[in-house]
């Protein structure tokens, strides 16, 4: 009989544990620095390139490592233990690869995939509009085939990593009336002509990672560029290609919160008031309780819509709760943090502040919270 196992093999241990130490050693050191400078930090993705820390859903076959997602999701609760807007700038190239994991032909997942895995380029997905973000059907960007080209126009807004990406997973409108029936996906090198980058948006928090709108005024991509090889495939593909991200951006949900409980846990222990250290009075020995329970049930459904991906199950309801789940825990647990921290964690000067900045946008990109209640709510009665 199968059963279910909580342990991590001796593959997965040793990944957990090189991503931990990488954490501890280029991550944690800087992390406060980054986001105090808001500095972009390219040499440290590069470093954990070189580490095999990253992309490590790419097969092989186009020489990346070929891991799970159970592997993806180890090593990257690990880095955004070690500092949440590091885990999400790195994870922007990942992110703009699944789509074409996905739905690429092979010819092309040799040329992008490639450039990634062996050349450490990086890359963003560019999806959301200032007009279109929950609903992506509204979007305008569309793409007009014109000899061996298309030709796009439109804009995007909020795209990670845009100002660091040496190409772009792009949504557009093959079809204008057709809504999201009508959606193409294309890469888009960023030295294309027409092509223009907003400035670094100044974001609450996770101030390392760029974000940046960007506009499309008759840019030409060549047609073998459109994923796939045919037009309106690109909505379908880019939902599933979310199902292979959401469980890395829960497993970042989860590293956040477990950074955030463990300073709260240790500061508890040496903060005293009335007499005796901080964990000792009920009140906030049962918000640690709390906050470690909603940590290790963020972990189990992140570990869940992984193992499904990596059996080949359909994994959008898992992926939906997990990602949900986990994002509001991160952002109620790292504001307990702050709670247990008293002034001092209203201050700069001490990490909880940094971490509960950095929560809030766990529970708006890759999917807000609400979006992935009606993901749920629309799998679960699907069959009624
Ligand atoms: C820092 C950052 C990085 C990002 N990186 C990327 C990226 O790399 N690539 C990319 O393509 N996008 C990216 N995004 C965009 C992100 O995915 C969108 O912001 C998100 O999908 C929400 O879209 P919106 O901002 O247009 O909000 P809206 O869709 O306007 O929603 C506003 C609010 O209303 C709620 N809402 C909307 N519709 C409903 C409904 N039907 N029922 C209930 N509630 C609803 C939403 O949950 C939200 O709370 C990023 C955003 C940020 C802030």
């Amino acid at each position: 009989m199968h059963m279910v196992n909580f342990q991590l093999d001796e593959m997965q241990e040793m990944l957990r544990e090189l991503a931990h130490e990488f954490a501890v050693d280029e991550i944690r050191p800087k992390a406060e620095h980054w986001d105090a400078t808001s500095t972009y930090p390219k040499e440290t993705i590069q470093a954990a390139h070189e580490m095999g820390l990253l992309n490590l859903h790419i097969p092989e076959a186009y020489g990346g490592p070929g891991l799970g997602s159970m592997e993806d999701v180890i090593v990257n609760e690990e880095l955004a233990w070690g500092d949440p807007g590091f885990a999400t700038a790195a994870y922007a190239t990942a992110l703009a690869c699944a789509p074409i994991i996905t739905g690429a032909t092979n010819e092309q997942k040799d040329i992008w995939l490639r450039k990634v895995a062996e050349e450490g380029a990086l890359a963003s997905y560019a999806v959301t509009e200032p007009g279109a973000g929950s609903d992506l059907a509204a979007c305008k960007t569309h793409a007009v085939r014109d000899g061996d080209d298309y030709v796009i126009n439109g804009a995007k807004m909020w795209i990670t990593g845009a100002g660091h990406a040496d190409f772009f997973f792009v949504l557009a409108k093959t079809d204008i009336d057709a809504g999201y029936r009508g959606m193409s996906g294309f890469i888009v090198e960023s030295d294309s002509d027409g092509f223009s980058l907003g400035k670094k948006e100044t974001n609450m928090g996770q101030r390392c990672s760029d974000t940046r709108s960007m506009t499309f005024d008759d840019v030409r991509v060549p047609a073998a560029n459109l994923i796939g090889g045919s037009e309106s495939g690109g909505w379908m593909n880019a939902m599933k290609a979310f199902d292979m991200s959401r469980p890395n951006i829960a497993a970042h949900a989860t590293g956040l919160a477990r950074a955030a409980y463990e300073h709260a846990l240790r500061y508890s222990g040496e903060r005293m008031s009335f007499g005796k250290p901080l964990h000792r009075h009920q009140a906030i020995q049962f918000m640690l309780a709390d906050m470690k329970t909603k940590i290790e049930a963020s972990r189990m459904l992140t570990w869940k819509s992984a193992a499904e991906s990596d059996a080949g199950l359909r994994n959008t309801e898992s992926a939906a709760h997990a990602k949900r789940f986990a994002a509001d825990t991160a952002m109620e647990v790292s504001t307990d943090a702050v709670q247990v921290f008293g002034g001092y964690g209203y201050s700069e000067e001490y990490p909880v502040a940094q971490l509960m900045r950095a929560a809030k946008v766990m529970q708006i990109y890759e999917g807000s919270s609400q979006v992935q209640r009606m993901i749920i709510g629309r799998e679960i009665t699907k069959d009624l």
